[in-house]
């Protein structure tokens, strides 16, 4: 069974709550970590780069830090980063992406709109929250706060995120106080852009530029 295939049979196919969609998107970044044999930070985006039919592209000028086609003449998935952010906010950037393509099976019915919250905006914060947990898992960051490494830029640097995704992950693990929750970076999606899209694409492949974002 394919990874991808491994962490989509995590998901039950009904409408899941939001404790409970983050309790599984937790569970499929720790799975996706032991699946690849990631132990300590920070973690490389190749393990989603070099994931079987996900292939990975920077572009400038996109109007959002990431975006997810499935190419049909490949049978690949192609994600599209910005190329004018930073390595890091790119990096959290694959890590979303990544979750889009694990829940396009079920995100019609999984993510229903929940009190102020439309079924969109659920299924972008959940993606955050899978990005949140594959970079930073809880573990890690525990053991790294007990051990006294306690400095945001420090934790940051430790982990490979921006000091600001730290930050909610630190709230999250219930080591800071919460202020507000679950905002990571990521500005709101433009209402009518599609969550992916289904589209033919011609990305020039420009990997080299992605070194920083792929590398151990
Ligand atoms: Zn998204």
């Amino acid at each position: 069974m394919s990874v991808l295939q491994e962490l989509r049979q995590l998901m039950p196919s009904r409408p899941l709550g939001d404790s409970e969609a983050r309790a599984i998107a937790e569970r499929q970044a720790a799975r996706m970590l032991r699946l690849t044999g990631i132990t300590e930070p920070h973690v490389p985006g190749s393990i989603i780069a070099d994931l079987p039919r996900i292939a990975v592209d920077v572009r400038s000028g996109l109007p959002a830090s990431g975006v997810t086609h499935w190419q049909r003449s490949t049978h690949t998935w192609r994600i599209v980063l910005r190329a004018n952010d930073a390595a890091v906010r790119q990096r959290f950037s694959l890590a979303h992406e990544l979750k889009h393509i694990i829940d396009h099976p079920v995100v019609d019915l999984a993510y229903p709109a929940l009190g102020r919250h439309t079924s969109r905006q659920r299924a972008e914060s959940i993606c955050d929250y899978f990005a949140a947990c594959l970079l930073m898992p809880r573990p890690w960051v525990k053991k790294a706060w007990a051990s006294g490494v306690q400095q945001l830029d420090a934790l940051a640097e430790l982990f490979g995120v921006s000091q600001q995704a730290m930050q909610y992950r630190l709230i999250d693990c219930g080591l800071i106080p919460s202020g507000r929750h679950n905002l990571y970076f990521r500005e709101a999606p433009a209402p009518g852009r599609p969550l992916l899209s289904i589209v033919e694409t011609d990305a020039a492949a420009t990997r080299s530029a992605l070194t920083p974002v792929l590398a151990a």
